[in-house]
């Protein structure tokens, strides 16, 4: 039960990262662990798969060409869809898993959560639920979960406002939501709650309601949620923006409403948390802890970009495949 390597979690982010070492030491997966409590894709595929990806299909396939190992499934694949147009989340979800299947097999599975890691300098120790491993180096990509606020109003998942069907089951016709935040999938719920016949007031934190990426804005919202928010600036839509600072309307708003839904970023879970304790996450480097092998990616550990001091964290496929090839931690790494 002794690892090289452990990858904890297997969404997008630690799939890739398979990808990554089936391309630069692929005699690493005999010795590679992956720990996961549901190995079925990740959020793409358990938590929005029936969204569409903000990211176009050839950025998809770009990505997966750009490690060795899956680059000719990415040609294979090219094809099948538009490359201009994007794809719903399950099918990229689908289309990962495929293309690192191989690779899978070679690698030793748990289906397990880690509750904690001890030691240090390349000999840990992963506590897990069911049983303990050994590993010298440790990839860490748990995923985030939507964060929210306490508002007592009950609340509809983003999950479930991200799913038309799911939706109806909440909600009737004439029934009054709150709707937390205005980027992507605030817009996408958005306009699941109007289809259900609601009527919606949409809180908002930025200086606008809606930022464009049409507009040069670094995050800003575009393909669906962009067509979205323009038909919701026409005016017709039996919605209110109501900017936060405005605290009046937004608790009237509050005092109206039957249902909440908060789309207003993501933030680690609790067992995430206790693992990591007080360590301070450098995305440079990808390292938790200094000096350590333990490393973080995907939406728990992203890169980020910094634009006039204002820091934006990359949260994509294109912005994982670039995090893991550009901190290239096993560069160094021997396979005796
Ligand atoms: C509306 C919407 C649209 C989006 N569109 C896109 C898009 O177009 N492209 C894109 O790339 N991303 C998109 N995302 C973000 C997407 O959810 C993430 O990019 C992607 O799922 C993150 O991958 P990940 O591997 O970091 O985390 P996840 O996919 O969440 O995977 C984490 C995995 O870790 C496991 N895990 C958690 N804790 C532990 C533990 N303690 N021990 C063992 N295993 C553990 C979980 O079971 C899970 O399988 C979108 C998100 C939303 C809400």
């Amino acid at each position: 039960m002794r690892f090289k390597i452990a990858l904890i979690g297997f969404g997008a982010a630690n799939m890739l990262f398979l990808a990554y070492i089936a391309s630069i030491k692929p005699e690493l997966l005999d010795d590679t662990a992956i720990i996961d409590p549901q190995f079925n894709g990740g959020s793409l595929q358990n938590s929005w798969p029936q969204v569409r990806s903000n990211t176009v299909w050839q950025q998809f396939v770009n990505s997966l060409q750009k490690f060795k190992a899956t680059a000719s499934y990415a040609e294979q694949i090219a094809n099948e869809y538009p490359l201009d147009q994007p794809t719903h989340l399950h099918v990229l979800a689908k289309h990962l898993r495929k293309a690192i299947e191989p690779f899978i097999r070679r690698a030793t599975l748990f289906k397990d959560s880690v509750v904690n890691i001890e030691g240090e300098k390349s000999n840990y120790t992963l506590i897990l639920k069911n049983k303990q491993l050994q590993a010298e180096k440790i990839i860490f990509s748990p995923g985030s979960i939507p964060k929210v606020f306490n508002y007592p109003i009950p609340t509809i998942p983003l999950s479930a406002a991200l799913d038309s069907r799911q939706v109806e089951s909440y909600i009737s016709p004439g029934d009054h939501i709150l709707l937390f935040g205005t980027a992507h999938s605030g817009c996408l719920a958005l306009k699941n709650f109007l289809d259900a016949g609601a009527r919606v007031s949409v809180v908002y934190a930025t200086e606008k309601p809606f930022l464009y990426a049409r507009d040069g804005e670094y995050d800003g919202i575009k393909q669906d949620a962009a067509v979205i928010a323009d038909s919701i600036l026409v005016g017709t839509s039996p919605v209110d923006l109501i900017h936060y600072t405005n605290q009046e309307e937004v608790l009237s708003a509050a005092l109206r409403a039957s249902w909440a839904c908060y789309t207003i970023g993501f933030m680690l879970d609790d067992i995430t948390k206790s693992i990591i304790g007080n360590s301070k996450y450098d995305p440079h480097s990808a390292r938790l802890r200094e000096d350590s092998e333990i490393y973080g990616f995907g939406i728990a550990f992203p890169s980020c970009t910094t634009i006039e001091g204002k820091t934006f964290w990359d949260v994509s496929i294109p912005s994982f495949t670039e995090h893991i090839l550009k901190t290239n931690i096993l560069s160094t790494v021997s396979s005796e």
